[in-house]
């Protein structure tokens, strides 16, 4: 797209993506109610923030500890049961910085060690209430990525299975980033084979498989993703 055209409203950007979403869905034979849609909003203003919740948007994910606590005025905010939004941490988690993770977010989707694991467990032991977390799988082989490899998922499964305040709902992942969108599949369709592989180890109803950003949804809703995490394709380009 020509970058001169005006940058498109958000409920127009909101619907665009709704309707790619759900043809990917149908060519999957998949409804695309199964898939839900995490708004990026790591640079995002509060005000739009507010503007996405009334367009019925419910769930966000921010990267970083410290961004999510300067908004934290829309994380304090208290919705109606049926309204209230579920926050996700998708970036990488010090472990200094693990208490206010949990006091601030209602899933962590980038628990990448044992260690980290533990730190979350011990402070929902400490909350007496169990912490919802992802396992981050690195499945690209750059350097720069995060996660866990995926050879280390299932001996990792077992021994995180030993502590109660950790509720691991499934598995999130990054494909590295192609001109061709076709190429993500393989690494997509990977994430797949070990999500179902280790789906007892997911002790919810809905396990979660956090795989899919603007660039690749698509190919990712293709290959069974069950949300897709959004941000320019919502919000628009991040200065
Ligand atoms: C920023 C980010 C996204 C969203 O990226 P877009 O390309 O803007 O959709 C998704 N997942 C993670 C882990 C991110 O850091």
């Amino acid at each position: 797209m020509p970058n001169s055209l005006a940058p498109i409203s958000f409920p127009c950007a909101l619907g665009l993506v709704k309707e790619r979403l759900a043809a990917a869905a149908k060519r999957a034979k998949r409804s695309a109610e199964e898939i839900d849609i995490l708004a990026v909003t790591k640079t995002i203003s509060a005000e739009r923030m507010e503007e996405a919740l009334a367009l019925g948007l419910r769930q966000f994910g921010e990267s970083r500890v410290q961004e999510a606590d300067k908004k934290r005025e829309i994380f304090a905010a208290r919705f109606p049961p049926d309204k209230a939004p579920r926050w996700h941490l998708i970036g990488h988690l010090q472990s200094n910085k693990v208490r206010r993770a949990v006091a601030l977010f209602d899933c962590i989707q980038s628990v990448d060690s044992l260690k980290l694991a533990e730190l979350l467990a011990a402070e929902g032991e400490r909350r007496a209430h169990p912490i919802s977390c992802l396992v981050e799988v690195k499945i690209s082989n750059e350097a720069t990525k995060q996660g866990m490899p995926p050879d280390n998922l299932a001996p990792f499964l077992e021994r995180a299975a030993r502590l109660s305040f950790l509720r691991i709902e499934g598995l999130m992942g990054v494909a590295p980033l192609f001109k061709d969108v076709e190429k993500t599949r393989p690494y997509f369709s990977a994430l797949r084979t070990l999500f179902e592989r280790n789906k007892n180890a997911f002790l919810v109803d809905r396990p979660i498989l956090s795989m899919g950003m603007s660039q690749d949804f698509e190919v990712a809703v293709e290959e069974g993703s069950t949300m897709v995490r959004l941000g320019s394709a919502l919000f628009g380009a991040r200065s």
